[in-house]
């Protein structure tokens, strides 16, 4: 499979140095320049996650990753559950934070750390990973690369921007995983990023990738998850004719996991259609409205991890659907709820049925409670777990009980937005 750059299509290049890039020249992302159809999904129920991953990925990584490391890789990214729970009549979670970090970041997080171990063409030199983050994607970038040999890991992080279970998820493990605490925004943590891998100076210096979600590496494994979803709720008596009434929601921030999800559907996968859950970030919801796509910057919400105004892979997404905003109406619908919303539905929820949603899930499941036909099967993605984001889930339910959080062993390094301070410590 060749992968060409959404700003350039003459610039084509392997899964391998796709990954080891990250992004393409100009800003632009990696695209697959083909979607292979698969007729595995009604023998789901008979084939184990490992074979599925594995028939869904091979095409994307030949001849970059030969079958043996395939199947090495995807057996090691997907060694926890991903059980299917149901919440209410036809309405389900696919829960997806049974991982080291407790996020569905984890699958891209692990598939990508072993793939880009396999790509260092020259082991003699370190290749340094930076990665800013608003929470999870550092928690599981940190998991996912921990003591992997010749990867350096530099997480940046907003001061005060993070729970304290997350800080503690990336600040505790030390080794080849450095974290840093910027006096600053996410924003200003993804700038200071951008400036180091701009930097050609630095660059001759220092072998640099990135493990933001824009990675190939990132994205494709989180395809697997939807056909997963799939076979647990056919294990459960679902009928090869019912799988076509299946809709899934997906919380979403930068998009990547509901692009993998449409990825999925372009390869076959027998579902209905998608709705993408938002918060007050709503760019593609007024997309989709009016057929004009209009960034903004980002507001600040109770589901953090969404708070992004102007989503890295929207273009990816429409992309799929020919760039034509009638094509992506007919597979896509997307809503919005405000932190009022959000938190009344988790309070809602957690009195009616005891289920505990974080505020990134309970986007995901009213926009089932709005939006699912009376013939339809709907399941929301668990995003994250309930207890990575404390503050926000005891504001809707007070009595839930947290986790003690110990950070006096951890170990961070202060930085100001300062790119040459910063610099200095990639030397
Ligand atoms: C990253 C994240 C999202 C958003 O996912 P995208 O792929 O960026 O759309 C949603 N919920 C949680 C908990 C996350 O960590």
């Amino acid at each position: 499979m060749n992968y060409y750059n959404l700003q350039d299509k003459n610039h084509r290049v392997d899964f391998g140095t796709a990954v080891v890039q990250g992004l393409a020249p100009n800003n632009g992302l990696y695209m697959p320049s083909e979607i292979p159809v698969l007729d595995i999904w009604h023998d789901l129920p008979n084939l184990s996650p490992v074979e599925i991953g594995t028939a869904m990925l091979r095409p994307f990584v030949t001849p970059s990753l030969d079958e043996a490391t395939l199947k090495r890789v995807v057996s090691e990214t997907l060694s926890f559950d991903i059980p299917v729970v149901q919440v209410a009549e036809n309405r389900h979670c696919l829960e997806l934070f049974h991982g080291p970090t407790q996020a569905f970041k984890d699958v891209g997080a692990r598939f990508m750390s072993r793939c880009l171990a396999a790509f260092r063409h020259d082991k003699s030199q370190p290749v340094t990973v930076l990665t800013a983050t608003s929470g999870d994607t550092g928690s599981a970038v940190a998991n996912g690369f921990y003591q992997v040999d010749g990867v350096q890991v530099k997480i940046l992080f907003p001061k005060g921007g993070v729970s304290a279970y997350q800080e503690h998820q990336m600040t505790s493990l030390g080794g080849n995983i450095q974290a840093f605490e910027v006096d600053g925004t996410f924003d200003d943590c993804q700038a200071l990023v951008k400036s180091a891998l701009s930097d050609e100076a630095l660059r001759a210096d220092v072998a640099l990738s990135s493990a933001n979600s824009i990675n190939v590496a990132r994205l494709l494994p989180q395809m697997i998850y939807y056909a997963l979803g799939l076979r647990q709720l056919m294990q459960q008596g679902l009928t090869n004719h019912d799988v076509n009434k299946v809709v899934f929601s997906v919380p979403s921030g930068n998009f990547g996991n509901l692009t993998a999800g449409v990825l999925a559907y372009k390869m076959g996968l027998p579902v209905k259609r998608f709705i993408a859950a938002c918060n007050e970030n709503d760019a593609v919801c007024r997309y989709l409205q009016t057929g004009e796509y209009a960034a903004k910057a980002s507001v600040a919400t109770v589901a953090n991890a969404m708070d992004v105004g102007n989503p890295s892979n929207f273009v990816r997404l429409s992309r799929l659907c020919a760039d034509d905003v009638v094509k992506l109406r007919q597979v896509l619908l997307a809503v919005r709820y405000d932190d009022d919303a959000i938190i009344e539905t988790m309070q809602a929820t957690y009195e009616k049925t005891g289920y505990v949603l974080d505020p990134h899930g309970a986007t995901g499941y009213q926009s089932l409670l709005d939006g699912l036909h009376e013939d339809e099967i709907g399941v929301f993605l668990g995003t994250a777990a309930p207890i990575k984001f404390l503050d926000v889930v005891q504001r809707a339910i007070p009595d839930y009980q947290g986790i003690e959080v110990d950070l006096s062993s951890c170990h961070k390094t202060q930085l100001t937005n300062d790119y040459q301070t910063f610099k200095k410590c990639l030397l």
